[in-house]
């Protein structure tokens, strides 16, 4: 049976339903997480990656849409290890918190609502192709302004914004859609953030070009420093600078470490997964498996040992 988190229980999946007059439904005020769990097959233990991290980032953003829940940090860390193990999951696993108001009302506001929350667990491997490298087009969609639907937010309703541009490059034949901001530079993919190596260092948009503040990013910017050594600029980054990178890859919960291989029809360095990219993943994928001791505590082991 499966078990979801569904409103202070955790239930079979069939019991877990809303009402189609519930509110978030109609306007997208909800927030939601992404996140990964690992399994290591020697250890036989699963790793949830970055979760205080993302449990943090879905409360921060919940309150900023006066969604205030009765849980911590802690306390939703541990009703995600304690629904993975009453799922018995033992292989790579996604997880997905979401954070709605549950009043069958029709008033698109914040205030006088109760948000709940829900955590479920998907079974899907990986996002993007990690191994090949994907093509993307820079889309004729821009990235929602911080003034009108934030970016930095997990917002439910704001994904209209990615779906406009991921659709856009699929139906063009293109594996995902890179977004620049109203103000015409890079901003990221429709569910990624985004880098470039140019002449050995890193290049990432700020903060402030209307981006998520990505948890894959943050880790990404760790490791380029202190383990490949590569100097990382946060900047902003015009989009002819896409067509002039020795390499571009994508970062997320859900695309890991995506490589680049192809933008608007022109070859990212030569067209293969670059040096710089192979060795992030690299490290990347043993460190999320709980294979590289110095970084265990970015994991948390799910199973007791
Ligand atoms: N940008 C957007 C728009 C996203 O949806 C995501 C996925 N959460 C990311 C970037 C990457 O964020 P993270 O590394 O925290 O998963």
């Amino acid at each position: 049976m499966e078990y979801v988190f569904f409103e202070g229980d955790f239930v079979p999946v069939e019991k877990a339903n809303i009402n189609i007059k519930t509110n978030s439904l109609h306007y997208g005020t909800a927030i939601f997480e992404g996140l990964r769990a690992y399994w290591n097959e020697e250890e036989q233990q699963l790793y949830v990656l970055f979760a205080k991290e993302h449990y943090e980032r879905l409360l921060r953003n919940a309150k900023a849409l006066f969604m205030e829940l009765p849980y911590s940090v802690e306390d939703l860390v541990t009703i995600t290890k304690e629904l993975l193990r009453k799922n018995g999951v033992k292989q790579d696993v996604y997880i997905r918190p979401l954070v709605y108001f549950k009043d069958l009302a029709l008033t698109p506001k914040l205030i006088g609502y109760t948000p709940e929350i829900a955590i479920y667990t998907y079974n899907f491997g990986r996002y993007l192709d990690t191994s090949q490298g994907i093509r993307v087009k820079v889309s004729s969609w821009r990235r929602n302004d911080d003034n009108s639907i934030p970016s930095r937010w997990k917002v439910a309703g704001a994904y209209i914004n990615s779906a406009l541009a991921k659709t856009e490059a699929l139906i063009a034949g293109y594996d995902e859609a890179i977004l620049l901001n109203s103000q015409g530079y890079v901003a990221e993919g429709s569910g990624e953030n985004i880098f470039l190596i140019r002449n050995g260092k890193a290049i990432t948009p700020s903060y402030n070009e209307h981006i998520l503040e990505g948890i894959t990013r943050n880790a990404v910017i760790t490791l380029l420093k202190n383990e490949l050594l590569i100097g990382v600029e946060e900047r902003s980054v015009a989009r002819s600078e896409l067509y002039c990178a020795d390499e571009i890859f994508l970062t997320g919960t859900a695309a890991e470490v995506t490589p680049v291989v192809e933008v608007d029809n022109r070859k990212v360095g030569n067209g293969k997964t670059g040096e710089i990219t192979s060795q992030l993943q690299d490290i990347y994928f043993k460190i999320v498996r709980g294979k590289i001791e110095r970084y265990k505590n970015w994991l948390t082991p799910v199973y007791e040992k």
